[in-house]
């Protein structure tokens, strides 16, 4: 048998841990109600379970559970935020800053929001990837209605500074949104301490099903959200549509998870990192992307001088399962935003390779994977050498 690549891409989606789905299970079958009915025991407990996962959510960001809005995820999340918002605030402001390293998710309906004649700033990086504090400061106008600032960045791992973000929003007066779809499980979050009022989240970048995420949105002073789907009148009406009782046991269970063992794994996982760094680092013309340490620890993005992109990932493919750029791009032939946006040329943003390490790595794995890396980079540069 041919074996399977090994898998390096944690960043685009994760193995659902066996323990989520041991809590999901009984919610396909057996407990299999819809939550909004009321006027029997199998909506009962699908109601009741709903809830449970919703408190043990909101708890997790430290948040109330009635500000958790379930969706279909982050994208849809996202979406929900920006335009929601848009939409509820535009009688005050038509102004919307957000950051060029921000996910498609919230970039594409910006572009939309300008088609109907908002107006955005997409604030620069500097060379590591963080946001300049002074140039949020200075991007404020009166008619400024949103802030949206991920808290991790998919593609190079960068933590930005959110409680400091969230505290100039304060100050201004203006709402902050952050998308944490890489961040929840992985990083602390608290909605009071970092000042947030909205938050997207997703599950199935820490190790829960796919097709769930939540918006958190603040209660206290109330944010208004224009629902983007109308219906029901499901999650006070932001978001109509039947709920998910398996995929959202599943979420919450995921969260709980990541949350009890997250500083045994933010260790594990850095020095993993760290591992596969120290080995990579000794090829010549190897950049890394994103700050050294203010990053996600599993993440690790690397650039190379004078090795072709496409056959890059050609040779590494067989032996393991990474992404060039984000996984949502590298459809698309185009150089990764986020790479450009600190500073790499086309060149370096096309030969770039993106190293996800997830729970169940081992130390062998990470040595296979570095070994058969530097093999292939130094025989594609041979290659090019030799024609
Ligand atoms: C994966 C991801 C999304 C999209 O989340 P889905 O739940 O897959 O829709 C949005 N933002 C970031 C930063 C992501 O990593």
């Amino acid at each position: 048998m041919i074996r399977r690549p090994i898998y390096l891409d944690c960043h685009a989606t994760t193995p659902v841990d066996e323990r989520v789905l041991a809590a999901m299970l009984p919610y396909f079958t057996e407990h299999f109600g819809n939550p909004a009915s009321v006027g029997h025991p199998y909506g009962w407990e699908a109601e009741a379970a709903v809830r449970q996962a919703r408190e043990t959510l909101a708890q997790a960001i430290n948040a109330q559970p009635e500000e958790i809005v379930f969706t279909s995820g982050a994208t849809e999340a996202n979406n929900l935020a920006i335009k929601g918002i848009a939409e509820a605030y535009c009688q005050q402001g038509q102004h919307i800053i957000t950051v060029q390293t921000e996910h498609k998710a919230i970039l594409d309906p910006c572009n939309y929001l300008e088609k109907l004649g908002f107006q955005v700033t997409y604030l620069p990086v500097d060379s590591d990837g963080l946001l300049d504090l002074n140039l949020l400061e200075k991007a404020f106008r009166p008619e400024t209605i949103l802030v949206s600032v991920m808290a991790a960045n998919n593609e190079i791992g960068v933590l930005q500074p959110i409680a400091q973000i969230g505290g100039i929003c304060r100050e201004h007066q203006v709402l902050f949104h952050t998308d944490a779809a890489q961040a929840i499980g992985k990083i602390p979050l608290d909605v009071e301490a970092m000042k947030i009022d909205l938050m997207s989240l997703t599950a199935h970048k820490v190790y829960g099903p796919k097709g769930i995420g939540a918006l958190y949105v603040r209660r206290k002073p109330k944010v208004q959200v224009a629902p983007q789907l109308h219906g029901g009148g499901q999650e006070r009406g932001m978001r109509s549509g039947t709920l998910y009782p398996p995929q959202i046991v599943g979420f919450a269970k995921a969260v709980e998870i990541a949350l009890a063992e997250q500083a045994e794994e933010t260790t594990r996982l850095t020095l993993l990192r760290q591992q596969l760094w120290r080995k990579l680092s000794q090829i010549d013309g190897i950049y890394l992307n994103g700050h050294s340490t203010q990053r996600l620890p599993g993440n690790l993005n690397i650039s190379l001088e004078g090795v072709d992109g496409a056959a890059l990932l050609l040779g590494l493919q067989p032996v393991m399962a990474i992404s060039s750029g984000s996984a949502c791009s590298s459809a698309k032939i185009a150089p990764s935003h986020v790479l450009l946006a600190i500073g790499r040329s086309e060149q370096l943003a096309y030969s770039s390779v993106r190293f996800g390490i997830g729970r169940w790595q081992t130390t062998a794995e990470i040595d296979e994977a570095a070994e058969r890396a530097s093999a292939t980079i130094h025989s594609l540069r041979r290659q090019t050498v030799l024609h």
